[in-house]
């Protein structure tokens, strides 16, 4: 019979005193290292939808969805759903460094356990309130979105009807059917949330003959 050695031995000895290295999962909760990276999840009250995450998604885990519905003739309301794919997320974290939001809009959680077995589970989803173009119903940016490049340029964004008129409207002070019944009135349409394309259709200048 080979003899054990004497660090065998040793380490034999100092797990029966100290007990297992191991934690006793699944009997004791195991509590994740403080530095432990998980599952990033959305925070909807931080995201302002900018979509960001989502171009930087190494495998395509992050994607969004626009729904635009009509509430009643001639007003349509919309929404940008963001979707985050637990099963294809490979928890690499480039999606909370790129975020636009500090890093808030999404981040890594502590959750480990990433079995499910109703794959209805593998995915989460946010929503945020969306703009749409006044003229051609195309979507301009989430409100949150414009809002955030509001404060970053500050009195700027007087320049941008978009950018104020979006801010006025979160404020509540105007009536959107106003802007409703000016539509298609030349110059006027200037003065309204409007996508980058007819922005510059309703600014540019004719050239001369
Ligand atoms: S952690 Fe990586 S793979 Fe997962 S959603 Fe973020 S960027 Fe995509
Ligand atoms: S704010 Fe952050 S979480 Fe939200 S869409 Fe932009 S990058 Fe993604």
């Amino acid at each position: 019979m080979r003899l054990p050695k004497l660090r065998e031995l040793g380490e034999a000895i100092k797990a029966l005193i100290k007990g297992p290295y191991t934690v006793q999962f699944p009997r004791t909760p195991l509590v994740p290292h403080a530095n432990f990276r998980g599952m990033p999840e959305f925070n909807a009250d931080r995201c302002v939808g900018c979509l960001a995450c989502e171009q930087v998604c190494p495998a395509d885990a992050i994607a969004h969805r626009d729904v635009i519905e009509e509430t009643s003739p001639g007003r349509k309301k919309a929404k940008r759903v963001l979707i985050h794919y637990a099963d294809t997320c490979i928890v690499c974290g480039q999606c909370e460094a790129a975020c636009i939001a500090d890093h808030a809009g999404i981040k890594a959680s502590k959750n480990w356990d990433l079995a499910f077995f109703d794959r209805s589970k593998a995915y989460a989803q946010i929503e945020k309130e969306l703009e749409l173009c006044e003229i051609c119903g195309a979507p301009v940016a989430c409100t949150d979105h414009l809002e955030w490049i509001g404060e970053r340029v500050g009195e700027l964004s007087y320049a941008n009807p978009t950018l104020y008129l979006s801010h006025y409207k979160r404020l509540g002070l105007f009536d959107e059917s106003v802007l409703s019944s000016a539509r298609d009135q030349g110059p006027a349409d200037r003065f309204k949330i409007l996508c980058a394309r007819c922005r510059r259709e309703t600014t540019q200048t004719t050239p001369p003959e």
